[in-house]
């Protein structure tokens, strides 16, 4: 199997009908950027920073620590790599810098808003980042856990300070990286147009976003059930993103689990999904399924499952179509 998967990362990432489909990884530790080269990742659609974080507690990263691992990541991959500001909080607790104080962590002072209050532990990182992309213009950076306009443009007008105090330093950087958000929250799922405006591209994170629209803990296990990815909730929501990114001509990809899953990568493909990023491994899986099949039959199954009423009734079909295409 392996063999098999190391042949199939070396084929094109096309469709039958010839549409390009970008494959993207998603990295959390060192351990795995070798993966990155054996499977053939393009690039790095999401790095979870959070993981420079844990390895260095109980002490804080040094902008030198952020810029030296982004520069091994960048290594690795011919194409962008899109580094993901710190998501602390909700379950990716560090005592060392947050309180476990919170009744309700999920919703909580994570991601941004963590950042927002922290802003010593902001800059540093900002600044690591910005010091790469000055040498490296695949650099790319996200924020995690946007909800709504007002704290997007505070987020970017903390950017836009620590970009002026570096070029004021003298520190040569790329004043144009191209900035994005994640898109996982419900309220930011439903202003996609407007948020559009701020940035240069969308992730959609299905994890916390399915999370989120379903009121389902993602890490918890006697709601598990619960947690469908085919509710036809989610669908929509997902489509009424991917319709309105379109629309406002945004660079989207996704990056939740979804994305790496091979039931929706049809599913995911009629919507006009064109930019998929998972954890190494899936890779060759999912190129082996979008090599097998035709945008308008995925359109076709997306067009159905849209008038469908149930997670179970979705999943059964497009099992079943996913059958008869591959
Ligand atoms: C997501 O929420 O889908 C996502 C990719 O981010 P994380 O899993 O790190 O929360
Ligand atoms: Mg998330």
């Amino acid at each position: 199997l392996e063999k098999q998967f190391i042949e199939i990362a070396k084929k094109p990432s096309i469709t039958l009908d010839g549409e390009e489909i970008r494959l993207l990884a998603n990295v959390e530790l060192a351990e795995e950027l070798p993966l990155l080269k054996k499977f053939k990742a393009e690039g790095v659609g999401l790095y979870r920073s959070e993981f420079i974080f844990l390895q260095s507690a109980p002490n804080l990263p040094s902008e030198e620590e952020h810029y030296n691992f982004y520069k091994k990541l960048c290594a690795q991959v011919k194409g962008e790599v899109i580094i993901r500001t710190l998501d602390l909080g909700g379950e990716k607790f560090f005592h060392e810098v947050l309180e476990k104080d919170e009744q309700n962590p999920v919703l909580g002072l994570r991601a941004v808003r963590f950042c927002l209050k922290r802003k010593d532990i902001f800059r540093t990182q900002l600044r690591g980042i910005l010091r790469l992309s000055g040498e490296n213009e695949k650099v790319k950076i996200m924020f995690p856990l946007i909800s709504g306009v007002d704290e997007l443009k505070e987020v970017i007008s903390f950017l836009e300070e620590v970009m002026d105090e570096m070029k004021k330093e003298g520190v040569k950087i790329n004043e144009n990286i191209q900035k994005g958000i994640m898109i996982e929250v419900p309220s930011a799922a439903e202003i996609p147009d407007l948020l559009a405006k701020y940035v240069d591209f969308f992730s959609i994170g299905t994890n916390d976003l399915i999370q989120y629209t379903l009121a389902i803990d993602r890490n918890n296990d006697k709601v598990n059930y619960l947690y469908q990815p085919s509710h036809p909730a989610v669908i929509r929501m997902l489509n009424k993103v991917m319709e309105a990114a379109k629309k406002s001509g945004i660079d989207v990809s996704m990056c939740g689990e979804m994305a790496g899953n091979p039931k929706f990568t049809t599913l995911l493909l009629g919507m006009g999904l064109r930019k998929f990023s998972m954890t190494p491994p899936s890779l060759p899986v999912i190129k082996s399924v979008l090599r097998n099949v035709k945008i308008s039959d995925c359109e076709q199954l997306l067009k159905r499952v849209l008038s469908m009423e149930s997670a179970s009734q979705i999943e059964k079909h497009i099992i079943a179509v996913n059958h008869k295409l591959i």
